[in-house]
């Protein structure tokens, strides 16, 4: 029973992060009352949204919004719908967006938001009202100089766009900046869509230059098909990489001659099912033990646990999902000299184009898809050299280096701002 609760914790996303916040403010030689400030966001809402089904029932949903720290500037970060939604989560997730706006130096803190559904089953306009109501029911507390949405699990620039013509119609004016990850015409940014899967493939590059790796011909799992799993797919193979693995919430397919990617990217929904069109499938598990040489969890949250990190055969784990390895996992992970990019590092190119998004509405004037890449490109190299040598220095993982570069700047604005 005992093991059980300590398993159970472990696995609970807020207190792991928590542990880890308390470590990294340790090292930086920060008091107690940080700690207490930046163990929880400073503001939480839940909110229940009526919504009428199509066939003319009424439905409840509950919505959380969780705004972690604003003494930097608004807080950002997505919504995820997800029937595994939690208040917890919720919280974590929005811990993880603070410590993304610090590491890649953005003027934000973190903020999350999340509706328990599953949009797999719902239909498009049952989505648009429940996308609609969740904006009615938060909308006092975000904006574009406030808090600023963006897409997570399972919601897309389609739900960003019934979000920001619901809060256009609230304010009674346009603002493009209150939500990112728009569609173009409704001032979206170019490369948007495929930001998180090209930091993660940034980082996969330099964390295989430090361990000898050729990315040519490396054999590479992902689990997970939705926007990061699968534009990375995509991204790899184009490298020249043999993407041996992929799966999504329903198992897994294995090719040691390597998968193809364009097939399945052709073949994939709107959620990033493509299994079921299978029959010789894998399981989820299975997929993450397979022979490779690096590993990518692209899904959701406590994949790679102290139950499997012992049998994870790749030598580089990059993290594109939000918490997919559990702390005891990190610790067993880095005393077997696998290099785990934490995804506080390795996920943060998403928010690092909706901040560049942001910066394009505020101005009125947008820039190429190149420029959108080529400043994405220097962020990411530099956070991740960054990280890599600070883990070095002070002779941490990279998860701790990362944490203690995410909370640097949220705690000397606590600080300057007096809160501590
Ligand atoms: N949901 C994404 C994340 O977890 C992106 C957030 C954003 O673009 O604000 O990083």
């Amino acid at each position: 029973m005992a093991e059980n609760n300590q398993q159970a914790e472990q696995l609970d996303v807020l207190a792991s992060t928590q542990s880890v916040i308390k470590q990294a403010l340790d090292k930086l030689g920060y008091p107690e009352e940080m700690y207490e400030l930046m163990k929880e966001p400073i503001r939480m809402l839940t909110v229940r949204i009526p919504v009428r089904m199509d066939d003319g029932s009424t439905r409840i949903f509950t919505g959380y919004r969780a705004q972690h720290n604003d003494s930097v500037g608004p807080t950002k970060g997505g919504v995820r719908f997800h029937p595994n939604v939690t208040e917890k989560e919720v919280k974590a997730l929005s811990i993880w967006m603070s410590l993304k706006a610090g590491i890649v130096d953005l003027p934000y803190g973190g903020g999350k938001g999340g509706i328990v559904c599953d949009p797999r089953e719902m239909s498009f306009r049952e989505l648009e009202r429940v996308s609609r109501g969740y904006v009615r029911a938060i909308s006092q507390i975000v904006g574009p100089t406030k808090d600023i949405p963006a897409p997570d699990v399972f919601t897309n620039s389609q739900i960003m766009a019934w979000m920001l013509d619901e809060y256009s119609r609230i304010r009674e004016f346009d603002s493009p900046g209150f939500i990112t990850g728009k569609p173009l015409v409704l001032g979206g940014s170019h490369g948007r869509e495929s930001a998180t899967a090209k930091g993660v493939t940034i980082c996969i590059r330099e964390a295989a230059k430090k361990k000898g790796i050729d990315l040519d011909g490396a054999r590479v799992v992902i689990q997970g098909f939705g926007n990061a799993g699968s534009f990375l797919a995509k991204f790899m193979h184009d490298a020249g990489a043999l993407v041996v693995g992929i799966s999504d919430a329903y198992g897994g397919l294995y090719d040691p001659e390597g998968l193809d990617i364009d097939y399945l990217l052709d073949r994939r929904d709107s959620f990033g099912t493509v299994t079921k069109l299978f029959r010789e499938t894998i399981s989820n598990e299975e997929l993450l033990e397979l022979d490779c040489d690096i590993l990518v969890p692209a899904a959701i949250e406590n994949q790679i646990t102290e139950r499997n990190a012992h049998n994870i055969k790749a030598s580089i784990v990059v993290e594109a999902a939000n918490g997919p390895t559990s702390m005891t996992a990190t610790r067993i992970l880095s005393e077997r000299d696998i290099l785990l990019v934490p995804d506080v590092l390795a996920s943060a190119g998403g928010v690092t184009v909706s901040y560049f998004e942001w910066v394009q509405n505020n101005q009125g004037y947008y820039w190429t898809e190149e420029e959108v890449e080529g400043k994405l490109e220097n962020v990411m190299v530099g956070s991740f050299e960054n990280i890599y040598n600070l883990a070095r220095t002070r002779k941490v993982d990279m998860r701790l280096a990362a944490y203690m570069v995410g909370v640097r700047k949220m705690a000397e604005a606590s600080r300057f701002r007096g809160w501590v």
